[in-house]
Parts: structure tokens; C-alpha cells; sequence
């Protein structure tokens, strides 16, 4: 079947939007063909006022297992990248543009493949009910699919690295690179330079909303 067979996920929106309303909604979406072969979906987890969103593009395998967003590989190195800019998960609401996993078979396995444009914008109505919801000061556009999604435009990370740019509602969008992207790479050094850009654009973002932080925390 194709996109135009399904309803996209605006269908599946609850009447009353908060992040728990939302997210329980969220498991009963079918709004396009991405459900069928995924366990599970997987919303956004973090702090409700979080100044700083970070938007992936999509679960992965270990994701999907287990129902969260950036629990596997690339988790780990956004850990790292994290806590290089001083920041902490907790700080931050974390989530993808595409809810569901979507896979490909592969020597009777599966592994990930990219959504399509359909997809990213048949999932869309939850991640704007997200942003909605949260209100963050600055969203962050972890690689090309998630800075599609939100500028709602083709941009690819290498001309938009450095830059401010607006997201479609006219919020602070930074886009950097997926965490992913740093352990694909070939060659260490650029392994090494993407996760240097990726912990720098996440510092800029936090020192951005440093004055409107709430004051040290102990542990930070
Ligand atoms: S990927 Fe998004 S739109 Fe598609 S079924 Fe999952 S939650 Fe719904």
C-alpha cells in the first residue's frame, strides 16, 4: 500500500495535547505504512520545559526493542557529545521526526533504512504537537532527515553547519550532524571532526539559553 492509503498521524491526535496524552496516543498510530514492521512507537522522552529539543531522524533496532529514542550506539556517542558540552539528558526533551522504525531486510536480519519524504511528513503532526507542547527555545537538527522535517526543506548538514536558521513555526533551529555520523565514518579523523562539531553546536545551543537556565544544579 502506499502513503495515500493511510491518513497520516494528524488522525491519531488526542483532543486534550500534553506530553502524556500525546505519547499514549502516539502507540496507536497507523497514520503510515511504517507501523507495520516496527514493535513499537517511540516518542520523545525529557524534561516538559525543556529549553533545548534535539530531533533525530528515526528508531533504530535498539530503539525499537526497547521504546526509547537514542538508547543504542549513536545514544552513546550523544552521551559523549553531551556531557563534552556540559549538558545532561535531563536538561533536554529528545525525540525523532519519524516515530516508528523502518527497516529493510538484510542476510535474515533487518536493518535501518532512511524514510522518505512521505513518511517524515505523514509523521510530522507529532512532532509539531511535541514542539507545541514543549516550547523550546532552540531545536536542534540532528542530521539531513530531521533538518528537512523541521525547516520543511531540503538542507543538507554541511551548508547549514554554523548557521541559525528558523524551523517552519519560526523557532532557533540548529542543524548538526546525527551522532550516527561519527561512528559511520571510514577514516578516524573524521569520525573525530564530526562528533567535535556535533559537541560544539550543542554547547552553542546551551551557552544561547544560558541566561534563561535555572541556576546550578548540584552534579552540574
Ligand atoms: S511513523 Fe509516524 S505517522 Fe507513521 S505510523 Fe509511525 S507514528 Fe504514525
Amino acid at each position: 500500500m502506499a502513503q495515500s492509503d493511510y491518513p497520516t498521524a494528524r488522525q491519531f491526535l488526542p483532543e486534550e495535547r500534553n506530553l502524556n496524552s500525546l505519547a499514549r496516543a502516539s502507540q496507536g498510530c497507523q497514520g503510515c505504512p511504517l507501523f507495520r514492521n516496527a514493535r513499537q512507537t517511540v516518542f520523545g522522552v525529557g524534561a516538559a520545559d525543556a529549553q533545548i529539543m534535539l530531533v533525530g531522524e528515526q528508531p533504530g533496532r535498539r530503539e525499537d526493542e526497547a521504546g526509547e529514542p537514542f538508547v543504542g550506539p549513536a545514544g552513546k556517542v550523544l552521551d559523549r557529545a553531551l556531557e563534552e558540552a556540559g549538558m545532561r539528558r535531563g536538561d533536554l526533551y529528545i525525540t525523532n521526526c519519524v516515530k516508528h522504525f523502518k527497516s529493510e531486510s538484510q542476510n535474515g536480519g533487518r536493518r535501518g533504512k532512511k524514510p522518505n519524504i512521505s513518511e517524515i511528513n505523514a509523521c510530522r503532526p507529532w512532532l509539531e504537537s511535541e514542539i507545541e507542547a514543549v516550547q523550546p527555545e532552540i531545536i536542534i537538527a540532528l542530521g539531513a532527515v530531521a533538518a528537512r522535517s523541521l525547516a520543511g526543506r531540503p538542507l543538507t548538514v554541511g551548508e547549514a553547519i554554523g548557521n541559525w536558521l528558523e524551523t517552519q513555526e519560526g523557532r532557533d533551529l540548529i542543524v548538526t550532524y546525527h551522532p550516527s555520523a561519527a561512528l559511520r565514518a571510514p577514516a578516524e579523523s573524521d569520525r573525530d571532526r564530526i562528533f567535535d562539531v556535533l559537541a560544539s553546536d550543542l554547547s552553542r545551543a546551551w551557552e544561547a539559553v544560558g541566561p534563561m537556565r535555572p541556576g546550578p544544579r548540584a552534579g552540574v
